[in-house]
């Protein structure tokens, strides 16, 4: 929603975020949803879905490191790696800085892709251009459901759970998952608001367990969400996050030139505070 020159971010039915915005650089009704891209004095170039604010230039980094790294820097030797969603390109950017055979990127609209491309650089950088990649624009849903290769690591970059990206936070999605996973596998899962959204996460965490002998949560702050503490879910086959030695993180991601993630970063996301953890342990309602 637009006044002045500020845009309005509604998280949940208590709680929101504005944002002082200069310029619409671009907009367009997809098939799928309304895309806008701003520019902003404090956050930069800000990519927004149905009014949600996606990505920006200026906090995109610690969303973005703290989806791919954690569990890229526990499996023990990535090769190929799955994102569903994430059609900005910031995660699959963090990903191509492992040693990395293939990623494998599966946007449901093609045309957050070509925006990005044209207008988010900053954020993909050439990631889209990058021989590792392969792009494919549809249903991340349909995709996991066929028979195929398998990936060491599945990284969920999905929107809240409303529209095509519904689907996306289900025991059966997690399941199919799961079977699309080596025997070392992780699949990460943005959780939603650990402020306004902790029946969500409890939720994931239920639909995780059937398939995922191993479910952690972890936080990250993304200054330009609503509430701004923010989650992720790991499903691990037999892999723990928190068993990740800070040395061998640190060897992993030498030279990577991060700004969010770095390997005591790492354990004390997964420490989770006792507020956290208690709301998160309970049974979903
Ligand atoms: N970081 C953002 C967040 O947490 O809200 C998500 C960013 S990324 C742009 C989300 C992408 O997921 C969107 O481009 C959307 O089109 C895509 N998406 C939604 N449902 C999908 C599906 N079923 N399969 C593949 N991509 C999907």
């Amino acid at each position: 929603m637009m006044r002045g020159a500020w845009i309005i971010d509604q998280g949940g039915e208590d709680i929101t975020s504005m944002f002082r915005v200069t310029r619409l650089l671009h907009e367009e009704r997809t098939p799928f949803q309304h895309l806008e891209i701003y520019d902003s004095p404090r956050f930069g170039r800000m990519l927004l879905l149905d009014g949600a604010v996606q990505t920006t230039e200026g906090d995109e980094f610690a969303y973005h490191e703290m989806l791919a790294h954690p569990a890229l820097c526990t499996h023990p030797a990535p090769r190929r790696v799955l994102i569903i969603g994430g059609g900005d390109g910031g995660v699959l950017e963090e990903a191509l800085k492992h040693p990395l055979e293939r990623v494998t990127l599966v946007e449901i609209d093609g045309a957050v892709v070509q925006a990005s491309r044209t207008y988010l650089s900053t954020i993909c950088g050439r990631a889209f251009e990058d021989a590792r990649t392969e792009l494919v624009i549809g249903d991340g849903i349909a995709f996991v459901e066929r028979d195929g290769e398998r990936f060491d690591v599945v990284l969920v970059d999905s929107p809240d759970p409303a529209g095509p990206a519904a689907g996306l936070f289900n025991a059966a999605f997690y399941a199919r998952a799961a079977r699309r996973l080596t025997p070392d596998g992780l699949l990460v899962v943005q959780s939603g608001s650990a402020v306004y959204q902790q029946e969500l996460i409890r939720t994931v965490r239920q639909h995780l367990a059937p398939s995922f002998p191993l479910v952690r949560t972890y936080t990250v702050s993304v200054m330009t969400y609503p509430g701004v503490l923010w989650s992720f879910t790991v499903g691990s086959l037999r892999r723990d996050p928190v068993g990740v030695e800070p040395e061998e993180i640190a060897r992993r991601i030498a030279g990577m030139k991060l700004q969010y993630y770095t390997p005591a970063g790492h354990h004390a996301a997964f420490d989770l505070p006792p507020f956290l953890r208690v709301q998160l342990e309970a049974e979903p309602a």
